[in-house]
């Protein structure tokens, strides 16, 4: 007799016909089922990929409060683009920019120009862009033959992958500057020898990526200072801020590194990562509209008349925007400087933990930004390395990257835990104490090794 099914609404959750079948589809199936099996499948589905506050990989935000969340979900219809129809939204962007540019001292605010995008990666590109096309006309206009060389970018090694997906783009040649161990951020009596007339500009970074150093931006004012007083080539700097330029004018105000600088032309930001709004939103700012040329400037229309837009994405949901208004209009410059401070401190507190082991060599105590960022010493006498030590670390929950440093450095491995708002002091108590036992237990292990010396990466996420 053919095994008849109850219907999915009467039917045990587990019990129904859908949770005996893989719910990673091929192809559509041809029925519905019930919303709450559905849920519940999906939810079950994505138990066992790891748990987010625990992933230390990662420098965007994994906690919001629930007020936030309530009201993200609540403005999740809205489509940002739509201006007119939703002119309160865009009148909350519009906050949002102003915010940056005071938190950024832009000498004149008004002649700011600014836009929210998906992350960083949309941001750095209108930033690079706006730089090419800018470069461009006054190229032209110096009579510069624009077919002799390709248009390039300078940028330390340490750059983020989406620099390189804009040269790639955008048929840019990318001259990188490379790091050493003396130079682990851009190194200053290097980088003015990759300077040309067809230099679009130089990225200066705020927090590499790979270890969370700073670029030293004021100095390469100076040196860019210095060149434009000599060259008719005026030569600009874009802030890569992904993560510094939203921790930095909280922790640390008296760090030059914005538009106090007078050649810094643009800055972008992730919401993402220290504005602490969840996935995805960035910022770009530029200093005034000279930077940023009018072919990149569209209208979309507004109350009856004009607005101007220049991200790359047009339809997007609002309730990221509105998730940032929510933590600059709840917060305050106080609340983030506390929540920074508090993130701080952790990772101060664990890089002591991990020097105390003696065992480690830290690149990155937590200072700067709160990334905590080290390698084996190499008199460290132990029979195991930091691909063993992470796989150990994920046993117990928390995800960490072991990977080699970029060109030139390759042959050091580091390992890094990016602290968050939501990696409290007890949180990163547990953490110290884990990370402690999984020495001992490596050191007691039995391990296997395998022949394998290529470098290769344990879950470096940006
Ligand atoms: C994270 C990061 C990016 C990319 O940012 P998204 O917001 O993830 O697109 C770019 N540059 C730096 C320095 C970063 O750390």
């Amino acid at each position: 007799m053919k095994k008849k099914h109850l219907p999915d609404d009467a039917s045990p959750l587990y019990g129904s016909l859908a949770s005996g079948k893989d719910v990673v589809l091929k192809k559509l199936r041809k029925k519905p089922i019930s919303a709450h099996i559905a849920y519940q499948l999906i939810k079950d589905q994505l138990i066992d990929e790891g748990n987010a506050r625990q992933n230390l990989a990662t420098f965007c935000q994994t906690y919001m409060e629930p007020e936030v969340t309530k009201l993200m979900s609540e403005t999740m219809e809205k489509n940002a683009i739509d201006k007119s129809e939703y002119p309160e939204v865009a009148r909350l962007e519009t906050s949002c920019v102003n915010v940056l540019a005071d938190l950024w001292n832009a000498p004149d605010a008004e002649e700011v120009m600014g836009t929210s995008t998906v992350g960083s990666s949309e941001a750095c590109m209108l930033g690079g862009m706006a730089m090419k096309f800018r470069w461009r006309n006054l190229a032209r206009e110096r009579g510069l033959d624009l077919n002799a060389q390709k248009p390039n970018l300078v940028i330390s090694s340490g750059y983020q992958v989406c620099w390189e997906k804009f040269c790639v783009y955008w048929d840019i040649e990318m001259r990188e500057v490379p790091m050493d161990e003396e130079h682990l951020s851009i190194n200053l009596d290097k980088v003015m020898d990759y300077v040309d007339e067809y230099t679009i500009g130089i990225v200066g970074i705020l927090g590499i990526t790979y270890t969370g150093k700073f670029d030293d931006i004021e100095a390469l004012d100076q040196l860019v200072e210095k060149y434009n007083e000599t060259h008719e080539h005026q030569l600009v700097i874009h802030v890569d801020g992904a993560s510094g330029a939203m921790f930095v004018p909280f922790v640390d105000p008296d760090l030059a590194w914005d538009f106090r600088l007078k050649n810094v032309v643009s800055i972008n930001t992730s919401g993402h990562k220290y504005g602490l709004v969840y996935p995805g939103v960035g910022w770009i700012l530029w200093r005034n509209q000279e930077y940023l040329p009018k072919e990149l400037i569209f209208d979309v229309s507004y109350l009856g008349g004009n607005m101007p837009t220049m991200a790359i994405n047009f339809s997007r949901s609002a309730s990221q925007v509105v998730g940032q208004f929510y933590n600059f209009y709840r917060l305050g410059y106080e609340g983030y400087r506390e929540i920074h401070k508090h993130s701080q401190k952790a990772a101060m507190n664990i890089s002591k933990a991990i020097e105390e082991t003696g065992l480690f060599k830290l690149y990155n105590d937590g200072e700067n930004l709160p990334i905590v960022c080290y390698t084996l010493k190499e008199d460290a006498d132990v029979s195991w390395n930091l691909y063993e030590l992470a796989d150990r670390l994920q046993m117990k929950g928390w995800q960490v990257p072991a990977y080699p440093l970029p060109a030139d450095l390759d042959d050091i491995v580091i390992q890094r835990f990016v602290c968050r708002a939501d990696l409290g002091q007890n949180l990163a108590d547990s953490l110290i104490e884990d990370f402690l036992q999984c020495i001992e237990d490596l050191n007691h292990a039995r391990i296997l090794f395998h022949d394998d010396d290529e470098p290769h990466v344990h879950g470096f996420t940006h």
